[in-house]
């Protein structure tokens, strides 16, 4: 209304009856047609309100359509005709001559992956996502330890502690085969130590923050590697954003530092008991949730790349005191000197599983619920070819790991001065067992270093009187033992034990 009370039409009406005879009458809002210029938002009087029928557009989302609204919509096509909104196959209806009632053909980059427009994985990754790409630590079907080492590992890799011999001796992998002259199964090589932590867990299960900051975190902590192990029921789907995330931040520190991605495990008993924490490291998929010692052993053997690690001994179990099954003996290989218990609790457990038979050697991780990942003295140290996750995984399967408390001293253990600590050895004479403890804080000395027996216990001794490094060497007869593990103090208290050099009579 305007200030008169007049109905707006109606003063339109009188200004039109005041135009002067001869002024040429152009179509006016008000003349009851909706024409010319006219539309709902100028002339609500000719072309009724906006969004009512006849106000000239098809407003779908008013509920017009062809059969509420023809003077908008026009008229509803005949059944059968493009635009009726069913795809009428028989009547020659597709998507290349009706999308509006086929909708648009399939094409690589609309998101949907259509096998029956040939797509897959090799003729659209857009849509399907890549075949299965060598390096997503999957070894899958088509893929082999020749054209993919990568995920399936490498063919007999020379330092794998196996002597195969259509391929490899004593000339060609002194390593597995020992040189020409050196005890067989002896592991020879040119190491590198790299420290790292294989436990840690963040808000993908319960820690705090996501896989790419505690990575990145722990680089700038100066580890070398970092396993995210979330457990396994709380993280579900995210296990792929983690393996993607470290990717990234491996990328981004390309040489310096590996990033992966495991998970850790309740294994309870049949009855419900639990017989203790595992992380499956290494793995390139969630796998299934075994229940019992049998299943889990047979299930981490089952993934070609797996590696088993039992956590935190004794707590909350010691899976039936390391009961040794011969199924898990190619896939585990670490055993937690770190987390809930004593000290004298993880010997008894490293210890008991050495002579229950296992091939385990000493993992010390932070298993971290804070954003403090890399943040302690202590770590997990491995003796490798290369720092890569084919490089590391090749070096925890043949146990040239030790557990230390500070994160810079290292324990090399050898015998015959050249066999290192996870040899296997056999035949021969007495043995050189030799230590070497270094820690490259120059002023961060040693108090002794010791050979640790089958029990656990010290059968020698060498006081290093604050030496840095210190060397000792014994001298054993391959009958003394199954198997020698070297343990170094330092003169501020820090323990590091190495993984066992076994004698295979
Ligand atoms: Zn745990
Ligand atoms: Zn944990």
């Amino acid at each position: 209304m305007n200030r008169l009370g007049l109905p707006l039409a109606l003063v339109l009406a009188l200004v039109a009856c005041e135009a002067p005879d001869d002024f040429e009458r152009l179509p006016a809002c008000g003349d009851g047609a909706c024409d010319g210029q006219e539309a709902c938002e100028g002339c609500p009087e000719d072309c009724g309100a906006c969004g009512s029928c006849g106000d000239g557009a098809c407003d779908p989302g008013l509920e017009e359509t062809c059969a509420e609204c023809p003077e908008d919509c026009g008229a509803c096509p005949l059944h059968g005709e493009c635009g009726d909104g069913a795809c009428a196959e028989q009547e020659g209806e597709s998507c290349a001559t009706c999308p509006p009632d086929c909708g648009s053909c399939p094409a690589c980059g609309d998101g949907r992956c259509d096998p029956e427009a040939l797509e897959d994985c090799a003729a659209c990754p857009a849509d399907c996502g890549g075949c299965d790409p060598c390096g997503d630590e999957v070894c899958a079907a088509g893929e082999t330890c020749a054209s993919c080492p990568e995920d399936c590992g490498r063919c007999d890799p020379c330092g794998d502690g196996v002597c195969d011999g259509a391929h490899e001796d004593c000339a060609a992998c002194p390593a597995d085969c020992g040189d020409c002259g050196a005890r067989p199964g002896c592991v020879q090589g040119d190491f590198s130590v790299y420290f790292g932590n294989l436990h840690a867990h963040t808000s993908y299960s319960d820690g705090e923050r996501t896989p790419r900051v505690a990575f990145e975190h722990a680089y700038q902590e100066g580890l070398d590697f970092l396993w995210v192990t979330d457990h396994k029921g709380q993280m579900l789907e995210r296990f792929a954003n983690c393996k993607a995330e470290a990717d990234l931040v491996q990328g981004r520190h390309a040489g310096s530092f590996v990033a992966g991605c495991g998970y850790e495990i309740v294994i309870l008993g049949a009855d419900g008991d639990a017989l203790g924490h595992f992380n499956t490291l290494f793995v390139g998929t969630r796998i299934p949730t075994p229940v019992g010692l049998d299943e889990l052993y047979q299930t981490v053997a089952g993934c070609a790349p797996c590696v088993g690690q039992w956590n935190h001994p004794p707590w909350p179990g010691t899976f039936r005191n390391y009961r040794y099954a011969a199924a898990g003996r190619p896939a585990m290989r670490l055993i937690e000197f770190s987390g809930r218990g004593d000290w004298s609790d993880k010997i008894h457990a490293y210890f008991q599983a050495l002579r229950n038979g296992w091939q385990v050697s000493p993992a010390m991780n932070e298993d971290n619920h804070q954003e403090n990942w890399g943040d302690s003295p202590r770590a997990t140290g491995v003796w490798a070819a290369e720092l890569t996750r084919a490089g590391l995984r090749d070096a925890v399967r043949a146990n040239r790991t030790f557990a230390t408390q500070d994160d810079t001293a290292r324990i090399a253990f050898k015998a015959d001065g050249v066999c290192w600590m996870g040899s296997r050895l056999r035949g021969g004479g007495p043995l050189d067992l030799s230590v070497v403890a270094h820690d490259r804080q120059s002023g961060d000395g040693f108090r002794r270093v010791d050979l640790l027996g089958a029990e656990g216990q010290v059968l020698e001794s060498k006081a290093c009187h604050g030496e840095n490094p210190c060397r000792a060497t014994f001298t054993r007869h391959p009958t003394d033992a199954r198997f020698w593990v070297a343990q170094a103090v330092q003169t501020d208290g820090d323990v590091l034990i190495s993984a066992p050099i076994w004698f295979e009579p």
